[in-house]
């Protein structure tokens, strides 16, 4: 939902295709998102509806449930944001709604035919749709990673767990338990249930959906009773599978979100990673359908969220080894925790989980190029703008911050801003302020530099080919 939007944004004709009748879920899965997510919220203006749903965690959801502070980070958002993912689903579908994208529900793709310009799309009910591209947000089981022959590489599942929100006739014995998992309450401020049960399983790729006697069995083999569990609100399963597509990109097909990367839950970063990886491609492919980019645009998005994944499969897989539950994980655990309370490296690990620290590989430079642009108070034509504001359209913004003389017209909207704080990136502090940023419509920063540097036209020729002679206005 958040790369329609995008495209949508940008003017491109759209649809989503979706076996699902409705975005209600009958199971959990994410619980809140990262300061980065919310930023790029920020940049299309939607932001607020989220913040308005969710409750402000001012702690990370933990490495191996270590708490972290995200206080000193310099953005406008340094905290979780606990919100459900069937809000989360429930806000964006709002979103795409007003942007006009129909959404086509009960249509299951069972497979595709690409051609070398466009890709038919086929459905269960014998139906087809054409498009020019398609892009593969169908989860880990993805029928359009597969049907485009992209190998998920990595590692099978170890463990499996038991995940539930459930009534209960008897007090359950509340907390972790030494052997992994536990039973809490859900509201902590209500008395008597209903309670969420995590529990650890042995990991069956064709177990099917788990049912109540599957739970109260898990409940009896761990705690001998079964607390008299019913009326579960949901009951899911996840494991420990992490896996990677080898490629983002297959022709005219991509992939994005779990269909191109899937991990064990700790950190929280799944959700968070598939709307930046979104955010990323939205605006690439638009100007690639509307022709004013070539097709070879299209590999610098999995150049550039490839290696976002590789990381958080990464530290997933680590978070999972440290979870351990004999002595000696605890022990290393001990340690970890011990170093986590020292600010470098709880500014490196909650700067990676936060997603505030990506750094694309665009060249080099200032060290603006490749990480993304803060949100600074400017004033534009005398009235306070912030940065984030100048985004909400999806375009790149030219940034003249008056510290150089001007260069050549650009084609590129450019904004004249007045700033004279300091310049703050998460993790590695204060940077040279520079005279005139070009910023990509994801929020990352192309080039940084004074206006008569060649490496602008360089950077604006790259990322958004336009010809030497279309002139946008300045404001
Ligand atoms: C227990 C648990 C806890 C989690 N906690 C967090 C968390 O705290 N934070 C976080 O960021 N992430 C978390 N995640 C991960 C997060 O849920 C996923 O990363 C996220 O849902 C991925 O979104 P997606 O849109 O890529 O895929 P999905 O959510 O899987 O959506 C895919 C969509 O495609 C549809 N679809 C699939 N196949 C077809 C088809 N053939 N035809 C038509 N439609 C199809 C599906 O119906 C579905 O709507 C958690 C996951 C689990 C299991």
């Amino acid at each position: 939902m958040m790369l329609a939007g995008e495209l949508a944004l940008a003017g491109v004709d759209v649809a989503i295709v979706e076996r699902r009748g409705s975005h209600e879920l009958d199971g959990s899965r994410a619980g809140g998102l990262h300061s980065r997510t919310i930023e790029v919220l920020d940049q299309r203006g939607i932001a607020g509806r989220f913040l308005a749903a969710g409750r402000v965690m001012p702690q990370l959801f933990g490495f191996v449930g270590i708490a972290m502070d995200l206080g000193d980070f310099p953005t406008r958002h340094p905290y979780v944001l606990a919100l459900r993912q069937q809000e989360i689903e429930r806000l964006l579908a709002g979103w795409v709604e007003e942007l006009g994208v129909p959404i086509h529900r009960h249509r299951d793709v069972v497979g595709l035919i690409a051609r070398d310009d466009e890709v038919v799309v086929e459905l269960a009910d014998g139906a087809t749709m054409r498009g020019q591209y398609l892009v593969g947000c169908d989860g880990g089981r993805s029928v359009v990673r597969k049907a485009a022959g992209i190998d998920f590489a990595g590692w099978d599942a170890t463990t499996g767990w038991l995940i539930a929100e459930v009534e209960m006739t008897e007090q359950p014995a509340i907390g972790m338990r030494r052997e992994g998992g536990g039973v809490g309450p859900v509201d902590p401020a209500r008395v008597g249930g209903p309670y969420r049960v995590v529990l650890t399983q042995p990991f069956h790729d064709d177990a099917g959906e788990p049912t109540l006697s599957d739970l109260r069995g898990a409940l009896v083999a761990a705690y001998g009773t079964d607390f008299g569990a019913h009326s579960p609100t949901w009951i899911s399963r996840f494991s420990d599978m992490t896996r990677q597509a080898v490629s983002y990109r297959r022709g005219r097909v991509l992939l994005a979100g779990d269909a191109a990367h899937v991990h064990p839950p700790q950190g929280g970063q799944g959700l968070n990673v598939g709307v930046q990886d979104a955010v990323n491609l939205g605006w690439k492919l638009a100007q690639v359908v509307r022709g004013a980019s070539p097709d070879s645009l299209l590999d610098t998005y999995d150049a550039e969220r490839h290696p976002v994944a590789a990381r958080v499969l990464h530290n997933t897989m680590a978070q999972a080894a440290l979870g351990g539950v004999d002595d000696r994980h605890q022990a290393l655990r001990d340690f970890v925790t011990e170093w986590l309370a020292m600010d470098e490296p709880r500014r490196r690990v909650a700067g990676m989980l936060s997603g505030l620290d990506i750094d694309y590989d665009l060249g080099g430079g200032h060290p603006l190029v490749g990480r993304r642009m803060p949100d600074l108070d400017l004033v534009v034509a005398g009235a306070p703008t912030r940065v984030y504001e100048l985004l909400r359209s999806a375009e790149p913004v030219l940034l003249d911050l008056g510290g150089s003389d001007g260069g050549p017209p650009s084609p590129i909207r450019t904004v004249r801003a007045i700033y004279d704080g300091v310049w703050e990136l998460p993790v590695i502090g204060e940077v040279d302020a520079p005279p005139a940023v070009l910023i990509r419509p994801d929020g990352h920063v192309a080039w940084a530099g004074t206006l008569d540097d060649p490496g602008l036209s360089a950077a604006i020729a790259t990322w958004f080919a336009h010809s030497p002679g279309s002139v946008r206005r300045t404001v």
